[in-house]
């Protein structure tokens, strides 16, 4: 048996997170106890492990009688029992003045629109428990979810109760953490010196995100490093999401890599970390409109930040472009490629396309470009109006610039201002002296008359 990391059950309107569990745990007024356990059972045949955790947090009993405030039902030692990815058991003993009809459990993740619902069989002195089966109905890993309970009285009237919440959070691994400002790193394999390197990574990826394009982080933010790539994909399938090297959920304000502690960890670090901070930094920032953004833009932001550029990329660049096979980027505005290999080109083109454009354009133009998109316009109008050119010779400029191709009309356009300077230069003094000849001219004519 081990403890795991603590289990967060909140009331509701307070963010599941980093504030202490003992300040948080503010059930309705009334209540003296509350219990919670949390349940692990690990996937991997290899280590079947049990672990329970049983919190029992005393509160100040500030009335006498129960408070039935808003719902006339007051919900007493409420338990949660979570086995991530299988099942979700909810407990809890409701009390009321009057007896209870009929009973149902609501609950939904934080940012869902739809609320499910389930009877209840009330036990006795009204206890009640649910099981909810999280390998069907899949919740995303991390998630805050927030459930309360509804009653129908003997008065036929139905009551609510206080909303409580928790984390939903992937306790299939003893979980440690470190916090510095916003962020806080999450690891299980490595030891102190492991978890303090992670945290400077992303310390270090909010200042060059900062550099590249002026976002600041505002809200918290979890970095959830799994010790392995499949341990990463357990997580992610296990919350219904697709399989990814690494997993930003903005809306959660977590980021979810693999990265094994090692001679490689510092690297790993350096690119996963600040890749995936940048996906949530851009859509905190934007809102909405960061699902406009053309994925060439977003990924080819994310990518320019990381502290440790992929040196495989400009490889695959140069050999794409001797062989012709370039992506074009107004086929890489809704997705990028399925297979991997062009995937990776694309991911390749992207990051060095936002960085050309950031360095022709500074800060400011993409900026604008950002703008425009998230303003709704299409991949090519954005362009057209935030840096006055289209997609395709802005396309153009980049594989001259960057790859070296075209370098005949490179060098012509570069000696453009050159050649106006040097026209300006010879133009003005040639003129000058034909005024000057032409005024002596007339002169000497007027002294012959
Ligand atoms: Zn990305």
């Amino acid at each position: 048996m081990k403890n795991l990391s603590l289990p967060r059950l909140l009331s509701a309107g307070l963010r599941g997170g980093r504030s202490s569990l003992r300040s948080n745990l503010l059930f309705q007024e009334g209540h003296m106890l509350s219990a919670l356990r949390l349940c692990f059972t690990p996937l991997r045949a290899k280590s079947i492990r049990l672990s329970i955790l049983l919190l029992i947090v005393a509160l100040t009993l500030f009335k006498a009688h129960p408070a039935y405030g808003q719902g006339g039902v007051e919900v007493k030692d409420a338990n949660v029992v979570v086995m991530f990815g299988q099942q979700i058991t909810f407990q809890a003993q409701l009390v009321s003045p009057l007896p209870i009809l009929q009973a149902s459990i609501l609950f939904r993740e934080l940012n869902e629109e739809v609320t499910r619902v389930a009877p209840l069989q009330l036990g006795e002195n009204n206890t009640v428990s649910f099981t909810y089966d999280a390998s069907q109905n899949v919740l995303p890993p991390f998630s805050t979810i927030i459930f309360w309970y509804q009653v129908m009285l003997d008065d036929n009237q139905t009551y609510t109760s206080t909303p409580i919440q928790f984390r939903y959070d992937d306790n299939r691994f003893p979980w440690r953490a470190s916090t510095s400002g916003p962020l806080t790193v999450h690891w299980y394999e490595g030891d102190d010196a492991f978890g303090q390197a992670a945290l400077d990574a992303a310390g270090s990826s909010l200042a060059a995100m900062n550099d590249f394009i002026p976002l600041t982080l505002n809200t918290p933010l979890d970095v959830y490093i799994y010790a392995n790539a499949g341990d990463l994909q357990g997580a992610l399938q296990l919350g219904g999401e697709q399989w990814a090297g690494g997993h930003a959920n903005p809306k959660l304000g977590v980021v979810m890599v693999a990265i094994p502690p090692g001679p490689s960890q510092s690297i790993q670090m350096q690119t996963a970390i600040p890749h995936e901070l940048a996906h949530v930094m851009l859509a905190h920032a934007l809102g909405a409109g960061y699902d406009r953004l053309p994925v060439w833009l977003s990924e080819g932001i994310a990518s320019s930040v990381e502290l440790y550029p992929n040196p495989d990329y400009d490889v695959a660049l140069k050999s794409a472009s001797q062989n012709d096979s370039l992506l074009r980027f107004a086929d890489l505005c809704d997705s990028f490629p399925p297979d991997a290999a062009r995937a990776f080109l694309a991911y390749a083109q992207s990051q060095s396309f936002t960085k050309y454009l950031h360095s022709a354009y500074g800060t400011t133009g993409l900026m604008s470009l950002v703008s425009a998109y998230t303003d709704g316009l299409s991949c090519d109008l954005g362009a057209k109006r935030a840096l006055s050119m289209s997609l395709g010779q802005l396309d153009t400029r980049w594989r001259e610039s960057e790859l070296g191709q075209n370098v005949t009309g490179v060098a012509l356009r570069n000696l453009a201002p050159f050649a106006l300077l040097m026209l300006v230069i010879l133009v003005v003094p040639i003129w000058g002296a034909v005024d000057i000849a032409r005024q002596r001219r007339r002169r000497r004519g007027l002294e012959a008359k």
